[in-house]
Parts: C-alpha cells; structure tokens; sequence
C-alpha cells in the first residue's frame, strides 16, 4: 500500500511523476516551466496603484 506516492501527476503536463528526483514534477524541464512561471507571475505583479484617480494629470500646468 505504498504506491501512493508513486501516481502523482506533474502539475504542469500531467504526466505522472515516476521519477523522484524531479517531483512534484515529471521532468527537470517541467519544474523549469513551473518556475518561470512563478517568476513571470511575481514580476508581472504591479506595485501599489498610481493616485490618478479623480486627480488631473501635472501636464494640465504647462498648457497654458
Ligand atoms: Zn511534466
């Protein structure tokens, strides 16, 4: 009753994981793929909103 472990699917391609040293991935290249990711995801995240909401861009100054 061990093999439990041994039908874990790779989160990025599905296919189960068999080889331990690459879990929960099913390849080195898929844990890759869930790493750019993760870095694509985290440098993709804006920092706090700019206040242009409701205030008029400082441009308005220099047209008149
Ligand atoms: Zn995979």
């Amino acid at each position: 009753m061990a093999d439990q472990r041994a039908a874990r699917p790779c989160p990025i391609c599905g296919k189960p994981a068999e080889d331990p040293k690459h879990r929960p991935f099913c390849s080195g290249r898929c844990r890759q793929v869930d790493l750019n990711r993760w870095l694509g995801e985290v440098y993709r995240v804006p920092g706090p909103p700019a206040q242009s909401n409701g205030e008029p861009p400082p441009d308005d100054d220099l047209d008149e």
